[in-house]
């Protein structure tokens, strides 16, 4: 297994798909490690918060909040139908690439907490657009929703009811109540 790390690579320069020297010819960075991994039955852990690369590369993915794994499936659950608020507002801000494509757009407020003092319950309910009296008490375990999908939310049912990803591909939210900042 190989780890990866791709924040800068893959999201100071704003660029999705970041280009190398190999071989004499220009490779996609991601596309080349696509594959290895392809042709050498490599595993990464690949750690990004850029998700359209995430969902370039992966087979199955963890989405952390505050030190803690929120939700976990494969690529296609997650992006098809998130269970946990944070992945759905993560996945709402994933560039489209096609204007003639409106998408409602989640957007989160407040600060992130420290980690080191984390809210009590559920760690996102300071930010999260679902939330209600009983995450301020009672801390969600990682329980399976689905099969094979994973989150740490008491309402992912409602989480998952309420979004819908359009044939085209496009990611489109409709969150109860979707925030601004
Ligand atoms: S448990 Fe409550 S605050 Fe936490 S993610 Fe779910 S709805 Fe939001």
């Amino acid at each position: 297994m190989c780890c990866l790390s791709t924040n800068e690579t893959t999201s100071k320069s704003g660029q999705l798909i970041q280009r190398v020297r190999f071989g004499g010819s220009r490779t996609p960075a991601i596309n080349l490690l696509v594959d290895l991994q392809r042709d050498l039955g490599l595993s990464y852990l690949f750690i990004s918060h850029n998700l359209a690369v995430v969902e370039h590369i992966s087979h199955r993915i963890a989405v952390m909040y505050l030190g803690r794994i929120v939700e976990y499936a494969d690529k296609t659950t997650l992006f098809m139908r998130p269970g946990h608020p944070y992945t759905e507002a993560l996945l709402s801000a994933v560039p489209v690439p096609d204007p003639a494509i409106k998408r409602r757009k989640t957007v989160l407020e407040g600060d992130v907490p420290s980690p080191a003092n984390p809210p009590p319950g559920c760690r996102f309910h300071t930010r999260c657009p679902y939330v209600k009296e009983r995450c301020r008490t009672e801390t969600p375990l990682l329980r399976e929703i689905a099969p094979g999908q994973h989150a740490a939310c008491h309402f992912s049912e409602s989480v998952m009811a309420g979004f819908a990803r359009p044939a085209a591909g496009v990611i489109s939210p409709s969150s109860p109540s979707s925030t601004s900042a």
